[in-house]
C-alpha cells in the first residue's frame, strides 16, 4: 500500500529514452480557502501524462474537481465543477548548496518518486473563485450595489438595465406576439 495515491515512482522516466506515462488519480480530497472547498463526497479526477523533458519530468493533462462555494453576500452554498489543463516541470531535488537556485514555479521530485498531490492542491486552489457569488439573481445583490453605488463604478450594470420587463423591446415583442 502506498503512502499516499499521489506519489508514483518515476525512476525510468528519468531515463532520456523513457516514454511518456499516463496515470490517473480519482480520489477524494480536502482542500479549500475560506469561502470555496472541494466537495467532500465528489472525489478529484486527473487524468494526466507524465514524460521526460530535458531537465525533469512534464506533467500535463486535465482535473476535474467538484467545489462547493458560499456566496459572500448571502451565505447561501451552491456547487461549481472546475476543469482545469495543468503544465507543470517536476525537477531533481537540488544538492544541499544549490537551494538558491530553485526555480519557484518548479516542483522537486522525491528521489525516483514524484508527489503530485503539492502541484495539484495548488492548481486547484488557485482555480476557485476569490470571492463566490450564487449567481445573477443573489437576493443579496442589490443591498450590496446601493452600498457600493456611492463608491465606485463596480457593480453597476445590472441585467435588469438591458433587458428587463420595462424594456421597450420587451412591449414590442409582446406586439408580436399578439400577432401571430
Ligand atoms: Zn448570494
Amino acid at each position: 500500500m502506498r503512502a499516499s495515491p499521489f506519489i508514483f515512482p518515476i525512476g525510468d522516466l528519468l531515463r532520456s529514452d523513457a516514454l511518456p506515462r499516463r496515470v490517473a488519480i480519482e480520489i477524494p480530497v480536502h482542500w479549500g480557502v475560506e469561502l470555496t472547498k472541494t466537495a467532500p463526497d465528489v472525489p478529484l479526477r486527473a487524468d494526466l501524462t507524465l514524460a521526460h523533458v530535458s531537465g525533469g519530468i512534464l506533467v500535463r493533462g486535465s482535473v476535474s474537481v467538484a467545489v462547493d462555494n458560499v456566496c459572500h453576500r448571502c451565505l447561501t452554498q451552491t456547487r461549481e465543477q472546475l476543469e482545469l489543463e495543468v503544465a507543470q516541470m517536476f525537477v531533481p531535488e537540488p544538492g544541499d548548496d544549490a537551494h538558491d537556485a530553485n526555480e519557484a514555479d518548479e516542483y522537486e521530485l522525491d528521489g525516483d518518486m514524484i508527489d503530485l498531490e503539492p502541484m495539484l492542491r495548488d492548481e486547484v486552489v488557485l482555480a476557485m473563485p476569490m470571492l463566490p457569488t450564487c449567481g445573477d439573481d443573489c437576493p443579496r445583490a442589490g443591498v450590496d450595489h446601493l452600498v457600493s453605488a456611492g463608491e465606485s463604478g463596480l457593480n453597476t450594470g445590472t441585467p435588469e438595465d438591458e433587458g428587463g420587463p420595462s424594456s421597450p423591446f420587451s412591449v414590442l415583442q409582446d406586439l408580436f406576439d399578439e400577432g401571430e
